[in-house]
């Protein structure tokens, strides 16, 4: 698939959009969720949740980690400024990043070594177990955010934002949350 048959995608997408809603959320948007998850072109949380336009404030990144200040402020401007209460960090069964860093023993190089190196402590949690890393490493995150941002620490304090973790089912579509 092209660019030019995105662009058709897209005029099939304008054809039987709610245009009411549209036009609604032109005049601002009111997330209720923020979710953080993986790249991964198998996880769209829009579709997993059964979610429209609006309703969701998506911050992907290869691994859902919340360790780079964009991403971070990402989740800092969704909470604050658009008043979503809830942040789901949500990784995802055969996540490529999570199984990099289960093989690079904490070694790699450039801007993947450095994203794997985010992942690496939840791999030796794991004890170099794949799956376990996956759900090790929504729990890190977790942390991560909180750790990593007082804006979401403060809010996570006061009840003003709630953080949950989850994994997603690749070969299932069926989502199951993680303790911290
Ligand atoms: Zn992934």
């Amino acid at each position: 698939m092209d660019f030019k048959e995105l662009l058709k995608g897209n005029e099939r997408f304008v054809k039987t959009a709610d245009k009411k809603r549209i036009a609604e959320l032109s005049k601002g948007q009111k997330p209720h969720t923020i979710v953080l998850t993986c790249s991964d072109s198998r996880v769209v949380p829009e579709f997993i949740f059964g979610c429209g336009l609006g309703e969701l404030f998506v911050v992907r990144v290869a691994g859902n980690v919340a360790c780079d200040p964009d991403v971070l402020a990402s989740v800092e401007y969704a909470a604050e400024h658009l008043g979503a209460r809830d942040l789901l960090v949500l990784g995802h069964t055969g996540c490529g990043a999570v199984g990099a860093a289960c093989k690079a023993h904490g070694k790699g190089d450039g801007n993947i070594g450095e994203l794997l190196g985010h992942i690496t402590p939840a791999v030796e949690k794991a004890g170099g177990l794949e799956g376990a890393a996956v759900e090790e490493n929504v729990r890190l995150q977790m942390k991560n955010a909180l750790c990593g941002s007082d804006v979401i620490s403060h809010l996570a304090k006061e009840g003003k934002l709630k953080i949950f973790g989850a994994i997603y089912d690749i070969s299932t579509g069926k989502v199951r949350p993680v303790g911290e």
